[in-house]
């Protein structure tokens, strides 16, 4: 073995010692994940209404700011509008580099608590469930994230990141609360956002746009004994639904499907015996990536132009919301040791999948252009579901998971 040959040896040993030691301290990592912290911060999480409306989260993030210097983290609350917008950030370590945990801290309301088989804010536990109104969505990952940074903190971990969690309000309605972090920075040094929405622990690389597109249909008024007077707006709008559904991009991805179309409301009107004036339809569009909002928008009132012959409306349209579609690569560094350690760890399947809804990254992950994974605890079809629950089990798996993979990327 000639001298160069017995380094590069000596190299590759080196490597696989601090290779063996690496995933003996990660084992350690895992291992020191403390499921009664992690229980204790759920209920205490579902025992705290959080829910939007009315949108406040000021209760929610008061509980966060304690208990996250109770751990030991650095902690702040950020105000993110009027009626106590709230958002939390707490953070471990000093690197200028950061990696983000971003989980939402409202929840839609309980509606009729009668019809909960545990009352919706009790924090109930039975057969290794927690019930409750967020309890899957998505308070069941927040606990997830924090556990895993009190491991991580505990455990003195040298990293090259700083490990930021964000708790966002107002996620369910106008994402104001990742608007505020947005401009508070929070984003500027990221490499890479974690959002801790119900996915049953798979690994999520792609969300859907959403377009909030509202249709205005103007007619004519007359009395409705004599409609040929008139332009009736409602027909109008019966006359673009056809068109409308037609306009539905085709193309279709692998992890997100087809682009789809709901039209949610319509709105049209006064009285029987009047010609309607105006009618609105509220279109929820949902995009695959590649499909331009602005371009859409244009080639429905381009196609509408030529309903006005049969039907002299006139059309005109804005948008009440509009997010853009997100696709990150099963490439990355840290998505491919996320699905590793899903695999590893839990029994869900690692392959990647896509979501159909919007989340807070859709405002977070484009404006830095960061990679991004939707990674969390609990049933997605429990999300804003009467009997809401989330398995124990199941964020103890998502904390250890989520520390796995930071010490695996991040650690020095
Ligand atoms: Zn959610």
């Amino acid at each position: 073995m000639s001298l160069s040959e017995r380094n590069s040896y000596k190299f590759i040993s080196d490597f696989r010692d601090v290779e063996v030691s690496l995933m003996t301290e990660i084992s350690d990592l895992i291992n020191s994940i403390n499921p009664d912290l992690i229980k204790r911060i759920l209920v205490d999480l579902v025992k705290t209404p959080s829910e939007n409306p009315p949108g406040s989260t000021s209760d929610i993030v008061h509980y966060l700011h304690t208990t996250a210097q109770e751990l030991g983290f650095s902690s702040e609350i950020i105000t993110a509008g009027p009626g106590g917008r709230e958002n939390h950030v707490a953070s471990i370590g000093d690197s200028t580099r950061s990696i983000i945990l971003c989980g939402h801290l409202d929840t839609v309301p309980a509606g009729d608590v009668d019809s909960w088989k545990f009352p919706p804010y009790g924090g109930h536990e039975k057969d290794g469930f927690v019930y409750g109104r967020g309890a899957a969505d998505m308070k069941a990952g927040v606990a997830a994230f924090l556990g895993a940074m009190a491991s991580l903190n505990e455990n003195k971990v040298p990293l090259l990141h700083k490990i930021v969690f964000t708790g966002t309000a107002e996620e369910e309605t106008t994402m104001i609360g990742a608007k505020a972090l947005l401009k508070a920075g929070i984003m500027d040094h990221a490499d890479f956002l974690f959002i801790g929405e119900p996915t049953s622990l798979q690994v999520g690389i792609a969300e859907k746009g959403v377009i909030w597109l509202i249709l205005e249909v103007r007619g004519k008024a007359a009395h409705g004994s004599m409609p040929e007077l008139g332009v009736n707006a409602i027909e109008g709008a019966c006359a673009a639904i056809p068109i409308l559904k037609k306009l539905v991009p085709l193309d279709k991805s692998e992890l997100l499907g087809q682009s789809t179309l709901n039209i949610g409301i319509i709105n049209g009107g006064s009285k029987i015996n009047v010609v309607p004036e105006i009618c609105t339809l509220e279109c929820d569009f949902r995009l695959i990536p590649g499909v331009d909002a602005d371009k859409l928008a244009t080639s429905i009132l381009d196609s509408l132009k030529n309903l006005d012959n049969m039907n002299p409306c006139i059309f005109s349209s804005t948008f009440s919301s509009k997010l853009p579609a997100l696709y990150a690569s099963p490439d990355h560094a840290v998505i491919k040791n996320l699905m590793k350690w899903t695999s590893n760890l839990s029994n869900a399947s690692s392959s990647p999948i896509g979501l159909t809804y919007g989340t807070d990254a859709a405002i977070l992950a484009p404006a830095t252009q960061v990679p991004f994974a939707i990674f969390g605890p609990g049933d997605p079809s429990m999300a804003h579901q009467t009997n809401e629950k989330v398995s124990v089990e199941e964020v103890v798996q998502a904390a250890k998971t989520i520390v796995a993979t930071i010490a695996e990327f991040s650690q020095k």
